[in-house]
């Protein structure tokens, strides 16, 4: 069955990497899988945060935040700041942002500093999450490759690319990459993250309103680490 966008079932969207889009970062990346497109953007603060001090932690510190810009979505979404109140989704995301880059990144390498690291949806169009993670691992190694070409520190502090791609069940069909429609009608909607050497960072999954099998969590992340390949392909082409 063809999807409606014509696309096979483990066909992931069309995917960019579009470097420099924010030149005041060290790093910084628009990432486009098909309509949904995020701003991911690396900046260097030459500090860690107090309690790296206070338990005399050596080496650096890195943390994400994610916000959808208001006319990213088909109904404008209020600002945080003008709505008063943080979004509870929005900092299951950023979390889940900071730990993938984590998992990749050298803190002893990257000295005593810190790694901010924002991603904005710019238009959401399903895999929002799954868009900033792949795209925030290309900015984070753009600053990397900065600090080394600065001279402040010798060897790149990133172990390794993290990449992500969203996988669910529609109609009994698993699919990877879902767009909003599909991601609006699937029974099975999950998240993996994995690293270069296809290692799991992280896989989340849930059954809405519904259960699935060992078979079919199998099938899904059989079918995501097909798509993640292919991720990691575009992103070695975009940084090297
Ligand atoms: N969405 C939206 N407004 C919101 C949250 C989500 O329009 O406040 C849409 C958006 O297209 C998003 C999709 O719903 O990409 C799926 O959202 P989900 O929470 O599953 O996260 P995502 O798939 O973007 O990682």
């Amino acid at each position: 069955m063809s999807r409606h966008d014509n696309r096979q079932a483990h066909e992931i969207r069309p995917v960019t990497l579009e470097k420099g889009i924010a030149p005041h970062a060290q790093g910084s990346v628009l990432v486009s899988f098909g309509n949904t497109k995020v701003i991911c953007a690396a900046t260097i603060e030459e500090s860690v945060p107090r309690w790296m001090k206070e338990q005399n932690k050596t080496g650096g510190w890195i943390t994400a935040e994610y916000s959808m810009l208001p006319y990213s979505t088909l109904t404008r979404k209020q600002r945080d700041s003008s709505r008063g109140r943080v979004d509870g989704r929005g900092t299951e995301i950023q979390r889940l942002i900071g730990r993938s880059l984590r998992a990749v990144v050298d803190l002893e390498k990257l000295g005593q500093r810190t790694l901010w690291v924002d991603c904005d949806v710019l238009q959401a169009d399903g895999g929002t999450r799954t868009a900033a993670i792949t795209g925030a691992s290309v900015a984070v190694e753009l600053a990397g490759q900065w600090l080394v070409q600065q001279g402040k520190i010798k060897e790149l502090p990133v172990k390794n690319r993290v990449a992500a791609v969203s996988v669910g069940i529609v109609n009994g069909e698993v699919l990877v990459d879902l767009d909003y429609i599909e991601d609006r009608d699937a029974c099975v909607d999950m998240n993996v993250v994995m690293t270069d050497k296809l290692d799991f960072v992280e896989l989340q999954g849930s059954g809405e309103e519904n259960v699935f099998s060992p078979t079919q969590l199998e099938q899904m992340v059989a079918a995501a680490r097909g798509g993640i390949t292919r991720l990691l392909q575009i992103q070695k082409t975009a940084t090297t």
